[in-house]
């Protein structure tokens, strides 16, 4: 306990200039954090929490990696800012390297958030078709419950209505269809996945709307923000089909699940498809520095190549391939491969699935714990059997509770229908093995309180 709680000077102030808008949302973020190191963030009183949460904004090779703020210091000092009208050493050798752990066949557009990147791809989406003589096709199609990004037509294409109906009208021209939820879903273990209702959904939907009128689809691997949704194995392969038939791109959203979260370098790597397009963002740099990029096959490519002004993709991004962000992100992929980090997530993902599983399944507020790599959500009902989502005051108790005890994790969901009841774990992949016990014993201690 300390005598003088120094943050409280920094909190007047913050009160007054800086507006953090999910303040409300998220009442238990009151730390003014001064520094950091591996999994671990330390407030300016000296209290340390381990950040469970890391990877919601994708620090995945850990804080305070000192060759990370070294390979951007020396790009500053050598290059520090040419547009990429030009070109420059760090973009090019980043789009060689991203090309390569995609499978080979994709050029890079890049930006500087994931809202951007998503932009990005909808406008490459819409101008492909043009380009082939196909005018009417511009519905971009898209889940509820998924979440991608803040500006008017990433949040158009969110599934979130609590995000989004304040400030509609947004972008036209976005339709959505259910997600897959095996912890709710009857249908989640069909072995024909094109016979699942949300797979028939987006078929339906294709085909009513008309095919021609369709430009793409978006998805996420695993809806991450909209509460961990885990999909069946063949849903991906099964909506890439659909999709194929109707001639919609498939754009893959890996701004969460990308660079390893799930186990594998990229989400979509889990379910055996190959995407037309690719979103991914902060996991790139590890969070940091600012950097997006939209990945595109060279198929869809090849379409933009004439010098017409009419046929090359007429969108630039000033800071988008910044050299600095360009070189840490160099380092960055270096160090997830020099430290097997992709088969750390799999492997401590594992282990925190089984345990969380193994020490809750007696709780009865427990209904569901699931997950991919180290990317887990733990929902919290009233009743297992009802299924009856567990209120924001309690999940915000637990969450509460767990930074009491120096734990952050945080909660994902969709606050409209009152499902803000999964809690969040998505640690650094470069956690050490006790911080995985901490984790584990600090949550299942925070959840048995509920059970008086
Ligand atoms: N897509 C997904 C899946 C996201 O989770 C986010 C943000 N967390 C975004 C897009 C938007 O990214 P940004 O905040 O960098 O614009």
């Amino acid at each position: 306990v300390h005598q003088i709680d120094q943050s409280q000077d920094v909190l007047k102030k913050d009160d007054q200039f800086v507006w953090h808008s999910m303040k409300p949302y998220n009442p238990n973020a009151t730390m003014v954090v001064s520094s950091s190191k591996g999994a671990w963030v330390t407030d300016i009183n000296g209290d340390k929490y381990l950040d469970a949460m890391a990877g919601l904004w994708c620090v995945n090779v850990g804080y305070g990696r000192t060759e990370l703020a070294d390979a951007a210091y020396e790009q500053l000092k050598e290059m520090a800012y040419f547009p990429l009208t030009h070109s420059h050493v760090p973009a090019v050798k980043l789009a060689e390297k991203l090309n390569e752990m995609l499978g080979g066949d994709y050029v890079l557009f890049f930006s500087n958030s994931g809202s951007e990147a998503n932009e990005a791809a909808f406008k490459i989406a819409r101008q492909y078709h043009q380009q082939k003589g196909q005018y009417n096709r511009y519905k971009i199609v898209s889940r509820y419950r998924a979440y991608h990004g803040s500006s008017m037509g990433a949040l158009a294409a969110t599934g979130q209505a609590q995000r989004k109906y304040k400030y509609e009208p947004l972008a036209p021209g976005f339709l959505h269809v259910t997600p897959p939820d095996s912890y709710r879903m009857p249908d989640a273990n069909l072995d024909n996945a094109l016979e699942m209702a949300c797979v028939q959904e987006v078929e339906r939907m294709m085909t009513w709307e008309l095919s021609e009128t369709i430009a793409a689809m978006i998805m996420e691997p695993i809806i991450t923000g909209g509460g961990v949704l885990m999909p069946p194995d063949g849903y991906m392969k099964a909506v890439k089909e659909t999709c194929e038939k109707h001639g919609a791109l498939l754009i893959v959203d890996e701004v969460i699940c990308g660079f390893g979260r799930t186990g594998k370098p990229f989400g979509f790597m889990n379910y055996d498809v190959q995407p037309d397009i690719i979103t991914m963002a902060k996991g790139i740099t590890s969070a940091y520095l600012p950097l997006s990029a939209t990945a595109v096959r060279k198929e869809v490519y090849e379409a933009f190549k004439g010098n017409d002004e009419y046929d090359f993709f007429r969108h630039v991004n000033t800071f988008g391939g910044n050299p600095a962000a360009c070189a840490l992100a160099l380092k960055n992929l270096e160090i997830m491969e020099n430290e097997k980090l992709f088969d750390r997530s799999r492997e401590l993902g594992d282990q925190l699935l089984n345990d969380l599983q193994a020490q809750l399944q007696n709780n009865p507020y427990v209904g569901d714990v699931r997950g991919k790599g180290l990317l887990v959500g733990i929902e919290l009902v009233k009743d297992k059997a009802t299924k009856e989502p567990l209120s924001t005051d309690m999940v915000n108790g637990i969450i509460g509770l767990c930074k009491k005890n120096g734990l952050i994790i945080g909660k994902n969901g969709v606050t409209v229908a009152g499902f803000n009841n999964v809690l969040t774990l998505a640690p650094p992949l470069s956690l050490e093995n006790e911080d995985l016990t901490f984790i584990i014993k600090t949550l299942t201690n925070a959840l048995n309180t509920l059970v008086n």
